[in-house]
């Protein structure tokens, strides 16, 4: 997502790297996402950079001309400048440097070529926004994971120490490879807590185990092995160390975090308002109480909410007029909305179900009623985060990630192998995987080759991570169809950007595919499937279903009077409309032209066709400018209902456009459904 539009200033942002080809492709893309980029090709031209403006960002390559990389980051660092870098290079990272970087230098992003230009643009952009999701909440939910896993943290120790002296002192292949790999995970694990002392030592640890290990003599020969014993010593006594050394702080800016959910109740009753007040104290939901539209409006506009109750009589006004408001605000779409009344009948029923009401409650009401409603708006509202699964035999790393994720407002499922993570490709149905290289039997390659190669999860992300990212590795992980991969010890800062691209960018490609432009309805496809399965759930539950088929009148001259590009507007207008109109488990979609469909779960025929009628009220009514001024366009529609009409979609949409049929027949301008007088079936 681009911030360009919501940044006062663009973001100054300083390109080092003496490949100008891959640098100018790198500008081009971030410049498209609202930087303002400068590009030099050695240290010496960006020293010159910095004393010539203020950087927000600065994105270095490992090897130029006249220093490294890394020198040069260091020497900024040295003269007191905290500037945002993200470190790229083609060069193959030995553990030290990376670790110097992170830790010591504090890089937030470190990237290695061959890279897509379009997508590190995205992350590099995305850093400016992850500080903010980060929410002090976030950071609650860190810091005490990482207390937890500092308690058990003795208790992993102990069990290395063992394994490593149980690998010198029988010196069999299967010995150090268990060494190795716990050495491995304490490394990953431990610096993803934030417990670099002891990540550092077992990932010199790691290394020099590798190193004998690919040697190859067994057992081990004792003189020439003696000088690594020795090192491993070491690291063991700085590892130790390492344990109660508290780790440090994240500093990443903290913004008010939202509580686990959050309902807007308006109300100008006092009496409903007090009965509801009490709900925060009995479910992990708060109440914010409105009495008058305008507070509601106000309250929505700055506060996140995941819902509204709403009484329909507001000092006289009808508030479904508020819900159509509040609907209307930036991301709130979707907003799940419910409506409390003492007048239950018919019309004001229709009146909540056209103004997009999950549900309608008669006064009185019980307090347990509310509180499941209320429950009920939240898990709607939430039913569209994305979901992560998450792949790991560390138990301690999936905790942290999950917990990180899930924080941030992602929803995150772990497993500790590959079987377990197929199964959860159906039930979980994940946006995205992040999985571990190295698991137990099936690797993370292999795992991610068989998602790749299964149709129906063909296009969900996958990032691996790797505790060692040498080329050979990151070669074969994108082979196996892998989309992104990081490195243990994760940087939280980094985790969150990169799933949050990975996110942002399938969430688009998904709604390009289905969601037509114009209207921003489903496009027939999409519309088909899901109509499909709510027929199937219809049947399963023994509930009606109704659907009305929607042809605007005469359209053809609004075109030839007008011009096509007001008939558009005219398409695009009524599609903003119905969006905001219906209930978020309705389903919208553009039929054809200028045909739309909509379809009411659990609503018999009556109140499904007062709820189109309710809307042809409101097309009438919205204004159009064209070539020759304002103008006003109608719908006629045809009604079919589940099961009464039929029980396939190919059914139910042909009796629904006999009726629409017959509707033009009799003049336009209406709603024909079964028991319409003019309607000759
Ligand atoms: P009726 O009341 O009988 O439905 O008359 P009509 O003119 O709407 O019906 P007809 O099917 O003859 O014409 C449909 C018109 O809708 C023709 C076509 O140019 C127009 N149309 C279809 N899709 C679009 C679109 O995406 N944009 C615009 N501007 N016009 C469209
Ligand atoms: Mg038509
Ligand atoms: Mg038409």
């Amino acid at each position: 997502m681009s911030t360009a539009d919501c940044s006062v200033m663009a973001r100054q942002t300083l390109l080092i790297d003496d490949d100008t080809e891959f640098r100018a492709s790198l500008a081009g893309a971030l410049t498209a996402l609202g930087h303002a980029v400068t590009e030099v090709g050695t240290a010496k031209e960006a020293d010159l950079a910095f004393m010539q403006q203020k950087l927000d960002l600065v994105v270095v390559d490992g090897l130029l001309p006249d220093a490294t990389g890394i020198d040069w980051i260091a020497r900024r660092r040295r003269v007191g400048d905290d500037t945002r870098i993200a470190f790229v290079s083609a060069y193959w990272r030995d553990p030290g440097s990376h670790e110097r970087l992170r830790e010591e230098l504090g890089v937030s992003l470190i990237v290695h070529k061959p890279v897509k230009v379009t997508v590190l643009a995205t992350e590099l952009d995305a850093l400016f926004g992850t500080a903010l999701q980060l929410s002090e909440r976030a950071l609650d939910v860190l810091s005490s994971l990482r207390t937890q896993y500092g308690t058990k943290l003795p208790g992993r120790l102990a069990n290395a120490e063992k394994l490593l002296l149980d690998a010198r002192e029988r010196g069999t292949r299967e010995a150090l490879d268990a060494a190795i790999s716990i050495s491995h995970r304490l490394r990953g694990t431990a610096g993803s807590y934030g417990f670099t002392g002891v990540s550092s030592a077992f990932g010199r640890i790691e290394e020099s185990l590798r190193n004998v290990s690919s040697a190859g003599e067994w057992p081990l020969p004792d003189g020439p092995t003696v000088a690594l014993w020795n090192d491993v010593d070491q690291a063991l006594a700085e590892a130790r160390q390492g344990v109660v050394t508290v780790p440090r702080r994240l500093d990443m800016g903290a913004l008010a975090g939202s509580p686990p959910g959050r309902v807007l109740v308006v109300d100008d009753d006092p009496d409903f308002l007090r009965l509801v007040g009490t709900i925060a104290s009995r479910s992990a939901i708060d109440v914010i109480p409105a009495t008058t539209i305008d507070e509601a409006l106000a309250i929505a506009k700055v506060l996140p909410i995941d819902g509204a109750i709403v009484d329909v009589d507001l000092a006289g006004q009808p508030s479904f007029i508020l819900v159509r408001q509040l609907r209307f605000l930036p991301r709130r779409e979707q907003l799940p909305v419910a409506f409390v009344s003492a007048d239950s009948s018919l019309p004001t029923r229709v009146a909540a179900a056209h103004a997009g009401a999950i549900r309608f409650l008669s006064k009185p009401v019980e307090l347990d009623s509310v509180i499941d409603l209320a429950g009920e708006l939240v898990s709607l509202s939430r039913r569209n985060r994305s979901r992560v699964l998450v792949v790991d035999d560390d138990e301690d790393f999936v905790d942290h990630v999950v917990g990180l994720l899930g924080a941030a407002s992602i929803d995150a499922k772990g497993v500790g192998d590959a079987d377990a993570a197929l199964d959860a490709m159906d039930t979980f149905r994940p946006d995205l995987v992040l999985a571990d290289i190295f698991l137990p039997s099936i690797s993370g390659l292999d795992l991610c080759s068989t998602i790749r190669l299964t149709p129906r999860w063909d296009e969900v992300p996958i990032v691996l991570a790797t505790g060692r990212g040498d080329r050979e590795t990151l070669v074969s992980a994108f082979a196996a169809g892998c989309d992104d991969y990081l490195t243990k010890p994760v940087l939280p800062e980094e985790l969150l950007t990169r799933v949050r691209v990975r996110l942002d960018r399938a969430h688009l490609m998904r709604r390009a595919s289905e969601i037509d432009p114009t209207t921003g309805l489903l496009v027939r496809r999409a519309f088909a499937r899901q109509l499909n399965a709510a027929i199937q759930e219809a049947r399963r539950h023994g509930r009606p279903i109704t659907l009305a088929l929607i042809d605007l009148d005469r359209f053809k001259q609004v075109n030839d009077e007008h011009g096509h590009i007001a008939g558009d507007r005219v398409l695009e207008g009524i599609g903003a409309l119905m969006r905001r109109s219906f209930r978020v488990y309705d389903i919208m979609g553009r039929w054809g032209g200028e045909e739309l469909i909509v379809v009411l779960p659990g609503e018999s025929t009556k109140v499904g066709a007062g709820v189109v009628e309710r809307l042809l009220a409101e097309v009438r009514e919205l204004p159009f400018e064209g070539e020759r001024g304002t103008f006003q366009v109608s719908f006629t529609a045809g009604i079919a209902s589940y099961p009464d009409d039929g029980d396939t979609l190919e059914t139910l949409v042909s009796v629904a456009d006999e009726r629409l049929y017959s509707g033009k027949k009799s003049g336009r301008n209406r709603v024909i459904h079964a028991d319409s007088p003019s309607d000759g079936s």
